[in-house]
C-alpha cells in the first residue's frame, strides 16, 4: 500500500508518474493537448482537453506501472499555476475555456489596479507584482465579458485554477477547494491572514461565493471517483508545479534554494515562517501549508532559460541539439571575452527592464561559433546567479550552502558546473529530475499518512551528482563584472516612444 501517483497538469501536456515507496520512477505518461490563440497575446486551453488528457495518463501510467491499484496509497496534483476556470456548479460546465497563465488580454485591468492606487496594497498582501499572470484580473474578465455577476453572487458559480478543477471533477463529492499555494497565485489571497481577502475581492468586484475553499497543501480531500481506476484512492495533496517541486527538492529549511532549468528559470527559495518582501522585484509566494502552518518562499524567473538554446538552435543554426551545446561549448576554454544578454523580451528580476534587448558584446576578429555557444549557456547561469545573489539580499543572511537543480536543461553538465563556479556554492542534481511529480508524490504521501513526517519523505529525494566551484575569487568577480557591463550595454535599448 505504498505506491505513490502524481497527476502533473502542465501548459502543454498533462503528465501522470507512478512512484514506488522508495520514491523510484515506475512509469511515467505524458499527453499533449491544443493550445488555442484566439486573439495576439491570447492563450487559452480547451477544459474537456485538460481533463481529457489528465485521466487518460493517469489510466496509461498506472496500467504501464503494472501495478495493483490497490497498492496505491494516494494520489497528488500538481498544476500549472493561475490559468483560471469558471464552471456552473449544478452542471459543472465551464462558462468559458480556460484563461492561461501566459495570456495578455488583461493587462488594461492591470494598468487599471495601478492607475487606481492599488499597486503597494497588492503587494503587501499577496506578496505578488501586479500582473496580468495572476488569476484575479483574469476571473474579472470573465464575469465582466460574460455578464456573471448576478448568477456568481447567488453561488451558481465556481472559479478555480487547475488544481481546483482536477478536485472538483475528479474526486467524489466535487469537493470545491483549493489549495494555499495556488491560492496565493491569485492576486486575491491575502498571505499574512491566509484566507481571501474583501479589499482584494472587491477592487475586482468579485464576489466570494465563487471562491473555493483553501486547503492544506497535504491533505485528503476526498476519494478518486472509482471509475477512473476501478476503486476510490486517497487524493491527498495539491501544489501548484513550483512549489511541488521546491518540495521535491527537499527544500524545507529556510534559505534554501532550488532551480529548475526548463524553457525560463524558476528558482525558489524558503524563507521559513517569513513572508519576506522583496526590495529586488522578487514573488513572496507560499512554499507550501502543512497542518495550517504557512512556509513562504521568495520566487524569481528567468525569461529565457533553455529557450535560449532553442534560440541557438532553430534561428541561429549553430547547433543542431540542445545536448549537443554541451560538448561545442567545453571545445573552448573560455568565451575569449565575449557575453550573450539574452534580454529577447526584456529583463525581469533583479532588472525589470520591458526595453532592453538581446546583446553580444566583446567579439573579436577571432570570435567563432564555440565563443557565442558558450556565452549563451554562460549567460542561463549568470541570470541564475542574479536571481539567487538578490533571494540572498532581501533574506539578509549568508549565502545558501548548496543550490539544487532540476528541469530538462540541467542535463547540461557544462551549464552545472559554471552554475556552481559563478555562484561559489555547490550544485546538486537529483536522481530523479521531476522534482515537481515527486513533491506532488510525497506532499500526497504526508497527506495520506504514508510519511509521518516531511523528514521522512525527504529520504526519497537522492542526490545524483554535485558540482563543486572550481572558479578562484578573483575569476568569479572578474566574470560577474563582465556579466554586469553586458547587461548595462543591453538596457534601455527599445525607445519607446519612437
Ligand atoms: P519545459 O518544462 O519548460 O518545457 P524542460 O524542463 O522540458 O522545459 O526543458 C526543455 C528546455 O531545456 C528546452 O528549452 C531545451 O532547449 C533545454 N535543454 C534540453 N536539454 C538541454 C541540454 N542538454 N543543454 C542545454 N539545454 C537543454
Amino acid at each position: 500500500m505504498r505506491i505513490l501517483v502524481a497527476l502533473d497538469q502542465g501548459t502543454t501536456s498533462s503528465r501522470a508518474i507512478v512512484f514506488d515507496e522508495a520514491g523510484r520512477t515506475l512509469a511515467s505518461h505524458a499527453i499533449e493537448f491544443k493550445q488555442h490563440y484566439p486573439q495576439p497575446g491570447w492563450v487559452e486551453h480547451d477544459p474537456d482537453d485538460i481533463l481529457g488528457t489528465q485521466v487518460e495518463a493517469l489510466q496509461k501510467a498506472v496500467k504501464m506501472s503494472k501495478v495493483d491499484v490497490r497498492d496505491i496509497a494516494a494520489i497528488g496534483i500538481t498544476n500549472q499555476r493561475e490559468t483560471t476556470l469558471l464552471w456552473e456548479k449544478d452542471t459543472g460546465r465551464c462558462v468559458h475555456n480556460a484563461i492561461v497563465w501566459q495570456c495578455r488580454r488583461t493587462a488594461p485591468y492591470v494598468e487599471k489596479l495601478l492607475r487606481e492606487g492599488y499597486g503597494e496594497t497588492i503587494r503587501k498582501k499577496t506578496g505578488l507584482v501586479p500582473d496580468a499572470y495572476f488569476s484575479g484580473t483574469k476571473l474579472a474578465w470573465l464575469l465582466d465579458t460574460l455578464n456573471l455577476h448576478e448568477r456568481a453572487e447567488k453561488g451558481e458559480l465556481c472559479f478555480g485554477t487547475v488544481d481546483s478543477f482536477l478536485a472538483w471533477n475528479l474526486v467524489e463529492g466535487r469537493p470545491h477547494v483549493t489549495d494555499a499555494t495556488n491560492a496565493g497565485r491569485t492576486m486575491l489571497f491575502n498571505l499574512h491572514t491566509q484566507q481571501w481577502d474583501d479589499e482584494l475581492l472587491g477592487m475586482l468586484n468579485i464576489p466570494r461565493a465563487v471562491l473555493p475553499q483553501v486547503v492544506d497543501t497535504a491533505q485528503v480531500i476526498g476519494n478518486l471517483r472509482p471509475e477512473i481506476l476501478g476503486r476510490p484512492i486517497p487524493v491527498a495533496a495539491m501544489a501548484g508545479d513550483q512549489h511541488a517541486s521546491l518540495f521535491g527538492q527537499a527544500c524545507f529549511e529556510p534559505g534554501m534554494v532550488k532551480n529548475t532549468y526548463g524553457t525560463g528559470c524558476f528558482m525558489l527559495m524558503n524563507t521559513g515562517e517569513v513572508p519576506v518582501e522583496s526590495q529586488n522585484g522578487l514573488l513572496t509566494t507560499m512554499a507550501w501549508r502543512l497542518d495550517g502552518k504557512p512556509t513562504f518562499a521568495l520566487e524569481g524567473s528567468v525569461f529565457m532559460g533553455g529557450a535560449t538554446v532553442q534560440w541557438l538552435r532553430d534561428e541561429m543554426k549553430l547547433i543542431k541539439t540542445a545536448a549537443e551545446s554541451e560538448q561545442i561549448a567545453e571545445s573552448v576554454p573560455d568565451t575569449a571575452g565575449v557575453f550573450l544578454v539574452p534580454a529577447f523580451t526584456g529583463l525581469g528580476a533583479p532588472y525589470w527592464d520591458m526595453y532592453s534587448r538581446g546583446t553580444i558584446v566583446g567579439m573579436t576578429r577571432g570570435t567563432g561559433r564555440a565563443h557565442i555557444v558558450r556565452a549563451a549557456l554562460e549567460a542561463i547561469c549568470y541570470q541564475s546567479c542574479d536571481l539567487f545573489r538578490a533571494m540572498v539580499a532581501d533574506r539578509g543572511h549568508h549565502a545558501p550552502k548548496h543550490m539544487n537543480v532540476d528541469g530538462g536543461a540541467s542535463a547540461n553538465g557544462f551549464m552545472m558546473q559554471f552554475q556552481a563556479d559563478i555562484l561559489g556554492v555547490p550544485v546538486i542534481r537529483p536522481v530523479v529530475l521531476e522534482t515537481t511529480a515527486l513533491g506532488a508524490a510525497l506532499l500526497a504521501g504526508i497527506g495520506a499518512g504514508v510519511y509521518a513526517s516531511k523528514e521522512e519523505a525527504a529520504a526519497m529525494v537522492r542526490p545524483d551528482l554535485t558540482f563543486h566551484p572550481r572558479m578562484a575569487d578573483r575569476d568569479r568577480d572578474l566574470a560577474l563584472y563582465g556579466w554586469h557591463r553586458a547587461v548595462e550595454r543591453s538596457r534601455g535599448w527599445v525607445e519607446p516612444d519612437k
